[in-house]
């Protein structure tokens, strides 16, 4: 360990190929959700049976969260490979492993967030 909170490179290893692995799940279900809307915008008399404002209004939130989610998972892609990646935005300490592997999208230590 060189100093306390900085993660090793097989952590990082692991740490990237789960960000990987959430964005091509992402990318998946952003796909999916496409083609059931290309699919409903086809049919004139399912939109009339299940087309109600509300509805329409939950979809469009979840997708833009799940857009954000991808961008921030993305941005952290981008850190891993600028060598930018589990440094503290704020503090500049290290972010700890246990912090990253559930948000692995963080750029702030526990203290700083
Ligand atoms: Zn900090």
């Amino acid at each position: 360990m060189r100093s306390t909170g900085a993660i090793s490179s097989a952590q990082l290893r692991e740490l990237e190929a789960d960000i990987r692995s959430e964005l091509a799940r992402i990318e998946r279900s952003l796909a999916r959700d496409a083609q059931e809307e290309a699919l409903l915008a086809d049919s004139s008399s399912l939109r009339v049976a299940s087309g109600t404002a509300s509805d329409g209004g939950l979809t469009v939130t979840l997708t833009g969260r799940v857009h954000a989610r991808h961008a921030e998972l993305t941005e952290a892609l981008r850190r891993i490979e600028d060598g930018r990646y589990g440094v503290c935005g704020h503090c500049g300490e290290g972010i700890a492993y246990g912090r990253l592997l559930v948000v692995p999208e963080a750029t702030n230590c526990l203290e700083c967030r």
